[in-house]
């Protein structure tokens, strides 16, 4: 099956496709005057803050909520572990967001606080002719491509993510990779967590009620949220709501991260290294030059 047909999102390699030409320049905006340097140059986009919300929104229920409900030396465990994974996600995350993806020429010779050129058709058939880029001014790799998103070359350019904010190419796959890995890994662990809680309300509650604060709770339909800390009390149908939203939450994010992640599985398994786009073909695309968007 022909990767470019999977119809990924923002963050698929099948983005690569080059639109037709009017189509494609009716979409587009108009680049960035600066080139970016990584995923925290402005513009911000918005699906980052969307990302962030839901880890955070997730981080707080889990750990506040559902894991001091665990019966228990499996809280602790269940803490180590879990805590383990998320902050393996957020490190690898925060390093790939960081990175400048950028071509070796662009990260030595060009001065990022100087405008980009607009492109000018008249004067050039394409952005990168014999392996120079009129646009970044320098001598790129065979591999290198020019974002629109970021308005600068990228070494080994795989897509531009709106969730990282930043183009994955050769020098983050790895942890572009890790990151989608380890945020999976621990979405799974969570969606695990909450049906263990939610199958386990409905067979024998009082496996949920083992911490010593509950010993002065009498009634049967409070809670007791944010424990130890806090001892925000809550019934049972606001409890069960509260579940149930984390749950699609995080059903949401994992149908999500599970696609992108199985379709780079899929790139990598079977397509390790993708041959690259004729010169022309990329060139000619421009400016919507397989710009991501
Ligand atoms: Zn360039
Ligand atoms: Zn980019």
């Amino acid at each position: 099956m022909c990767p470019k047909k999977l119809g990924m999102d923002s963050c698929g390699r099948s983005q690569r496709r080059v639109l037709p030409e009017s189509a494609s320049r009716a979409q587009q905006t108009l680049p960035p005057r600066l080139s970016r340097v990584n995923g925290w140059s402005k513009p911000l986009h918005g699906y980052q803050a969307v990302s962030w919300a839901m880890f955070v929104t997730l981080a707080l229920a889990m750990f506040g909520i559902f894991i001091p409900m665990l019966p228990g030396m499996w809280k602790n465990i269940v803490y180590g572990v879990s805590g383990g994974m998320l902050l393996f996600h957020v490190i690898v995350y925060l390093v790939c967001v960081s990175i400048d993806p950028g071509e070796d020429n662009v990260r030595r010779k060009k001065i990022y606080s100087e405008p980009v050129p607009t492109f000018d058709r008249s004067k050039h058939l394409h952005v990168i002719e014999d392996l120079y880029c009129c646009l970044c001014r320098v001598t790129v790799s065979e591999k290198a491509k020019h974002c629109r998103a970021c308005n600068k070359c990228i070494a080994g350019f795989d897509h531009h993510c709106k969730w990282l904010n930043n183009c994955i190419g050769s020098r983050n796959y790895w942890w572009f990779f890790s990151s989608l890995t380890s945020a999976l890994a621990w979405l799974l662990c969570v969606v695990s967590i909450l049906l263990y809680i939610v199958i386990q309300h409905h067979v024998d509650p009082r496996v949920l009620r083992t911490d010593p604060h509950y010993q002065n709770i009498t009634s049967q339909d409070t809670w007791l949220l944010f424990l130890p800390y806090f001892h925000l009390k809550a019934k049972t149908p606001v409890f069960v709501t509260i579940a149930v939203l984390v749950l699609v939450l995080d059903l949401i994010s994992l149908l999500m991260i599970g696609q992108l992640f199985i379709f780079h599985l899929y790139l990598s398994t079977l397509h390790p290294n993708p041959p690259p786009q004729p010169r022309s073909r990329l060139a000619s695309s421009f400016p919507s030059c397989s710009y991501v968007t």
